[in-house]
């Protein structure tokens, strides 16, 4: 072991200058084969606990997914603390110019020291630290994580560093994807890629795919409460995605005349865990948990009674004649803690039930689909639970009737369900189509300008990407369109702390901020690395429930692009 013997260590430590090596080599590697082939082999060189640490770290997550809130570390504040412990801050142009990256930066940074720390982190201290980092709640607790973050920093030598600030960013840069992580899992047990991958749809972390996949059999199972769906301890399943297409015509094309349509409301996500006589847990889309926040859905979901079941659903904002809210206001009562009996007096919220995932203590998302449309008929009728308007098998008339309603009475369109799908978590099948009225793609702000004349001071021209399939983000387009002036201030204030570097005028940020745009046309063009740029791009929304790994990818983007050129009068917009 390369580091043990270097620090004169007689036992077996992983270290975590050995995970740094391995990431800095993927930089260097090209084939996806090979890298699948180097991190499945360090990965089994690992122990079950490192394993699971090493996965998460190795796609720049450095806390379990669904905990990243509570760490609350900006690269804003790596590279201030990198730079007070080295008296480098007027020297930051200069470096991020000549950095490659975000870490790269960070290590020349803190080769500025005196004395390069040895090596010593293993991978379970720093995996310690940051838990603990996220675990600082109340009072100063900026500044407390930030003590605790420095204290790491002066620990580590430049190398780990490097390493550390991009976990901490989330930016690796090498190139390990989640798809690539799954491969190297199954590489690491020996295992069927397509066993990792449905495991990985019932977990949404990583880190417990590897965990369940390298436990004795049946010791860590079930995968995401597949005996016990509803308990409290179940981690939520994945939502299942939907993939966009242009008008109905379509939808029959896509899937066959075994099909249902239904409303697409316009709310937000929710997947309901009913354990039982008032024990619910409620994640967002984004699989935080949000029950404290919303004590009304709560208490309408508790009619279920004694029954488990797993829910999905939507819900939406009314305002006291029961019109639908605007969809900032829904967002402001999720996630909040205080003021919560305030906050649900002030805006009222509806669900919406539209798919069960889990129902009497067993698994449906195997089910067809026309199974689970019984099964939620049958507790819209026990236990009064609202469900989404659909209609089952039209012919094509009647489901362009059913769309053309749908858009008169304001939904934002409809989704169309093959009867035979199973509920995929996590993937954007087949199954589900959504058709939607404006043309729109949720894309990810990676940098933005400066603006002027009236937008001085104000970051405003966004720079928009998808999702590549080396998980990274291709741009498509910029645009200043769309947010008004109390918006640009409070984006302007997000992006600053997001930034990872700045030059010409252009500040460089994480890539988590998604936003749904609208736009007029796809054009072929050379000046973005898509190969293809939107034209009359505009905000319509800022989509805080969605993650970047949510935002739509370029494939689907070619997908509209190529659909357009054959259906030029489907464009909605
Ligand atoms: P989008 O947010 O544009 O990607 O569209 C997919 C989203 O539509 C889902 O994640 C749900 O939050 C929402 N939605 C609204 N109505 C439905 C429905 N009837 N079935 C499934 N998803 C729906």
């Amino acid at each position: 072991m390369r580091e043990a013997s270097r620090a004169g260590l007689i036992s077996y430590v992983p270290s975590f200058y050995d995970f740094a090596n391995v990431c800095q080599s993927l930089s260097q590697t090209q084939s996806r084969l090979q890298m699948a082939e180097e991190v499945g082999t360090f990965l089994a060189s690992l122990n079950i606990d490192e394993a699971e640490i090493a996965a998460r770290f190795m796609v720049g997550r450095a806390v379990e997914q669904g905990e990243e809130k509570r760490l609350q570390i900006s690269g804003r504040a790596v590279w201030k603390i990198a730079a007070e412990m080295t008296d480098s801050a007027d020297q930051g142009e200069d470096i991020f110019t000549a950095a490659e990256d975000f870490g790269e930066a960070i290590e020349m940074t803190l080769k500025l020291r005196a004395a390069d720390p040895e090596p010593t982190l293993t991978i379970r201290e720093l995996n310690q630290k940051f838990a603990e980092i996220a675990a600082i709640e109340g009072r100063h607790a900026r500044n407390r994580k930030l003590d605790a973050l420095r204290e790491l920093f002066a620990r580590a030598s430049a190398f780990e560093g490097k390493y550390i600030a991009k976990i901490l960013i989330g930016e690796m840069r090498h190139g390990v994807s989640e798809g690539l992580m799954l491969e190297a899992i199954a590489r690491m047990s020996a295992r069927p890629v397509t066993e990792v991958r449905r495991i990985h749809m019932l977990e949404a972390d990583l880190g417990r795919v590897v965990r369940i996949i390298r436990s004795p059999a049946g010791a860590e199972k079930p995968a995401a409460g597949e005996s016990s769906p509803t308990s409290p301890a179940a981690k939520p399943l994945k939502p299942m995605l939907a993939f966009p297409v242009a008008d109905i015509a379509e939808a029959f094309a896509t899937l066959g005349s075994e099909l249902s349509f239904e409303h697409k409301l316009d709310g937000a996500r929710v997947q309901i865990h009913h354990a039982g006589d008032g024990d619910v847990r409620i994640f967002s889309r984004r699989l935080n948990e949000i029950t404290e926040s919303i004590p009304d859905v709560v208490e309408v979901v508790s009619r279920i009674g004694a029954r488990h079941a797993i829910l999905d659903g939507e819900v939406i904002g009314v305002d006291a004649s029961g019109r639908p809210a605007a969809f900032q206001d829904l967002m402001r009562r999720f996630g909040r803690t205080r003021d919560v009996e305030k906050a649900r007096a002030e805006q009222p919220l509806r669900l919406f039930v539209f798919d069960v995932l889990a129902l009497d203590g067993a698994l449906t998302i195997d089910r067809p689909w026309a199974d689970r449309i019984s099964m939620l008929e049958e507790l819209q009728s026990s236990a009064g639970l609202e469900i989404v308007e659909r209609i089952i098998k039209p012919n094509l008339a009647a489901a362009e009737k059913f769309y053309a309603d749908a858009v008169v009475a304001g939904y934002e369109g409809v989704m169309a369900k093959s009867l035979a799908s199973a509920y995929t978590p996590g993937a954007r099948g087949r199954g589900w189509l959504k058709i939607k009225h404006t043309r729109t793609l949720d894309l990810v702000i990676v940098a933005a300008e400066w603006g002027y004349g009236r937008r001085h001071g104000w970051l405003s021209n966004y720079h928009l990407a998808a999702r590549d399939r080396n998980g990274g983000f291709a741009m498509l387009g910029k645009t200043f369109k769309g947010l008004s002036d109390e918006q640009f201030r409070a984006m302007t204030e997000r992006l600053l702390a997001l930034k990872t570097e700045e030059s010409h005028g252009v500040v460089t940020v994480r890539p988590e901020v998604v936003v749904e745009v609208a736009y007029n046309d796809i054009q072929r063009s050379p000046n973005y690395d898509a190969g293809m740029a939107l034209r009359f791009a505009r905000i319509v929304r800022i989509r805080d429930d969605k993650s970047p790994e949510q935002a739509d990818s370029i494939d689907t983007v070619t997908a509209d692009y190529e659909r357009q050129k054959i259906l030029p009068s489907a464009r909605k917009v």
